[in-house]
């Protein structure tokens, strides 16, 4: 039989699984099937032709961290045999297995369709603030250290701006990566302390919730902030912005000349328009990530409605949980190790303005019941350097390539 026509109808009983988005959590899937050695064909839709990693987004403001060692290519993966599409996807069909794409800017553009037999949402969040008044008329005056935008205004501002008040604000929880604000507040802190202005700066964080986040490092932030001079609100949820302040739910006016903040974190729209969640995407438990009406799709990562902090060790582990679950589906007798478990480090600046940022440690292991918190108060260089090796890393496995 001609070579040709083999491949065709060997192609044609591979399963197809696609899996929209091509962060943590979906190159994560990506990978394990690949290693599993399923008979699949394996497609990465994925609304751009590179990936930002998050964790060291907040040192683009002190200079420590530069683009080029945080941004990845999917040329590596692939090589190994995942196909990528560049596209945004846009409507999900679960009933006739169809993903509607927008192309992106390597594609021949225009909408495209794929066909599967397994589904895997990994798109991340979407930073929503269709909720506060006057955020369309202000959004350009929202800053943060999430968006790849956003962050280089931010940093700008804060070296070059000679006096003011900086308003950093965090949403109320579940939001991607919990210490995110904090980290913004001591690193802008560390900046202006490097220039020899930090007197004539009020830095205030406002939280939407009851203390910041995570829970378990807040007594240290706290006591940071109060060292640092950092004024701290809580249990105060911004419900307005105007073009030099921010409203609260009760009404507390808070005066900003640069402004921090991060939108409220939801899953993208088509989620809802699918019915397949509200807020987050419906999964019917942390090992068993298929949507409670459909067992062909799968979600993974920050999208997921997991009962666990949003950061990359919970998208990875929840991606291997998935990807476990599809090879069993398929009788394949791989699975990837996993278990639900986390360290992290957060960021805390440096308290004499040097460009060189201390880190707690702390993490979260819900092995045990109730889950088991642990934590270093004590601030060190070293915890930030662990930070960088385990990021890069990350982007090394996933990516392919250091
Ligand atoms: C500033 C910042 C700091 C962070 N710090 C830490 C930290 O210290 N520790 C930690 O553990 N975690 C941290 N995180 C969180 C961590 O990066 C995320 O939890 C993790 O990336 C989630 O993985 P994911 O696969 O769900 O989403 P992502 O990794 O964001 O991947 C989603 C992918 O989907 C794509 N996409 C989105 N919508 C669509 C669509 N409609 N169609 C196609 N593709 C789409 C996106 O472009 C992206 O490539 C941080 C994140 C940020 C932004």
């Amino acid at each position: 039989m001609d070579q040709n026509l083999k491949m065709k109808i060997r192609s044609d009983f591979m399963k197809k699984v696609v899996i929209v988005g091509g962060g943590i959590g979906g190159m994560a899937v990506a990978n394990t099937l690949i290693s599993g050695k399923i008979n699949a064909e394996v497609t990465v839709v994925t609304q751009s032709p590179h990936y930002f990693s998050g964790p060291s987004r907040p040192l683009l403001l002190t200079k420590e961290q530069t683009l080029d060692r945080i941004v990845r290519g999917y040329e590596e993966a692939i090589r190994k045999g995942v196909k990528v599409v560049v596209g945004t996807a846009f409507s999900i069909d679960p009933a006739n297995r169809k993903v509607r794409y927008v192309g992106g800017y390597t594609s021949s553009g225009g909408v495209g369709e794929l066909a599967y037999d397994y589904l895997v949402l990994a798109p991340g969040v979407v930073l929503d603030g269709s909720g506060i008044t006057g955020y369309d008329k202000y959004r350009h005056n929202v800053l943060n250290v999430y968006d790849p935008g956003r962050v280089h205004l931010l940093r700008s501002k804060i070296w070059s701006a000679e006096r003011g008040t900086i308003v950093v604000y965090a949403p109320k929880a579940p939001y991607r990566c919990a210490p995110a604000p904090t980290e913004t507040a001591l690193l802008i802190d560390s900046v202006l302390r490097h220039r020899g202005v930090r007197d004539k700066f009020k830095i205030v964080h406002i939280d939407a919730n009851d203390k910041t986040q995570p829970p378990v490092i807040a007594d240290v932030v706290s006591q940071i902030y109060s060292r640092q001079g950092i004024e701290l609100v809580t249990n105060q949820e911004i419900v307005e912005i105007g073009e030099r302040e921010v409203v609260t739910k009760s009404g507390e006016r808070y005066k900003y000349d640069v402004l921090a903040m991060l939108e409220p974190n939801r899953a993208p729209k088509f989620v809802e328009e699918a019915g397949l969640g509200k807020t987050w995407i419906d999964v019917r438990s942390p090992q068993d990530l298929r949507h409670p009406k459909y067992d062909d799709v799968l979600a993974v990562g920050d999208a997921a409605g997991l009962p666990f902090p949003k950061n990359q060790e919970i998208a990875f582990e929840s991606a291997l949980f998935a990807a476990n679950k599809i090879l069993e589906m398929e009788g394949s007798s791989y699975r990837a190790s996993v278990q639900y478990a986390f360290v992290g480090w957060a960021y805390v600046g440096n308290p004499e303005g040097r460009l060189e940022s201390l880190s707690v440690r702390f993490g979260l292991d819900f092995t045990s019941q109730p889950p088991k918190p642990s934590k270093d108060p004590e601030p060190k260089r070293d915890y930030t350097l662990a930070k960088d090796n385990w990021e890069q890393s990350y982007l090394a496995n996933l990516f392919g390539y250091s």
